[in-house]
């Protein structure tokens, strides 16, 4: 039978089969010795119901469209895949608070996946000066480079719907945000009340409080599906070369003009991102951001390179 992971329950993925039947799955031994694939929200496998056995084996990972991996900086473990297959990267950051430097470090991985990427601005009701609500778009606005971004509020139902407009039926959208910026207040409102009342998007934590459980991918009714992932903090701009480049276009683009392929934009004569940044056309902010996160993941190559 085939199937999408919509979960890991303790540990084991719960698997919802094509007709909509769900089944907690372990691993077949021989998937996990050898190529070490274990499967993740929205993997789509294939497994199998033994008899007189209570969970199903997933005996295959199809391969995945993309993936959104974990390298923890500290840890020489192998990648952790979060999420597979899904069509949207949704990046919330709220309005107040908001730190433009953990934006784009969420949106270089956002765009690492090569899925469509939306920004979102939570909250926007606690902020009541307009001015001050037009300025940080803007910054945004600069920084997400023509990506869609969304301001919302948990208590302005058109918003809400903005977000679901962007998650038509067939599509999976992730949502990266650091905890509390409002990720599961979002997802309990484009689900809707029915859900919630069935208590499969909640559960109680070990505090007893009430939260969304996390990486669950969940059917927005009429819509697509969403799947909240946990906070991102500490996670490593591995392998992201790419994602880089298309967070940065705008220096990357200038970079092209530079007299030396090999310019470093400091001194050079003849550079073009110096030029920018002079006639004023380039902030010079995008340029240290954009060498903060290249040394970072130049780094993190290196070390990888040396522990090999
Ligand atoms: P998560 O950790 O990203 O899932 O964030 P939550 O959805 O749990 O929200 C964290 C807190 O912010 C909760 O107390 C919410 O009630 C509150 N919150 C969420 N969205 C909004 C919003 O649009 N406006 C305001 N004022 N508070 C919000
Ligand atoms: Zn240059």
């Amino acid at each position: 039978m085939r199937g999408t992971v919509v979960k890991l329950d303790r540990g084991y993925p719960l698997v919802r089969s094509e007709d909509g039947v769900e089944c907690r799955c372990e691993h077949a031994t021989s998937l996990v010795k050898g190529a070490r694939v274990r499967a993740t929200t929205g993997d789509v496998v294939e497994f199998s119901m033994p008899a007189g056995h209570d969970k199903g084996v997933i005996e295959k990972v199809l391969p995945r469209r993309n993936a959104f991996v974990r390298k923890d900086p500290a840890e020489r473990s192998i990648p952790q895949v979060l999420a597979a297959n899904f069509d949207t990267v949704m990046v919330a950051e709220p309005l107040q608070g908001i730190s433009i430097r953990r934006l784009e470090r969420e949106l270089v991985l956002a765009y690492k996946s090569d899925a469509q990427v939306i920004v979102l601005l939570t909250k926007a009701d606690l902020i009541e000066d307009e001015t001050e609500l037009a300025e940080v778009r803007g910054l945004v606005e600069r920084v997400a480079q023509g990506t869609d971004v969304l301001v919302i509020s948990a208590n302005d139902p058109a918003s809400v719907e903005a977000v679901r407009a962007k998650v038509p039926e067939g599509t999976v959208a992730i949502l990266l945000g650091k905890s509390g910026v409002g990720k599961s207040s979002l997802v309990n409102l484009l689900v809707g009340s029915e859900v919630q009342a069935t208590g499969s998007i909640r559960e109680r934590d070990g505090r007893g409080r009430h939260t969304t459980v996390s990486r669950e991918m969940v059917e927005i009714p009429g819509g697509g599906c969403v799947v909240d992932m946990p906070g991102i903090r500490g996670l490593a701009l591995w392998d992201a070369d790419e994602g880089i480049g298309a967070a940065f276009s705008d220096v990357e683009e200038l970079a092209e003009s530079c007299k030396f392929r090999d310019c470093r934009h400091e001194n050079e004569p003849g550079c073009a991102v110096r030029a920018a940044i002079k006639a004023g056309t380039l902030a010079p902010e995008r340029l240290e951001s954009y060498r903060r996160l290249k040394d970072e993941t130049e780094h993190l190559r290196k070390r990888d390179e040396e522990a090999q």
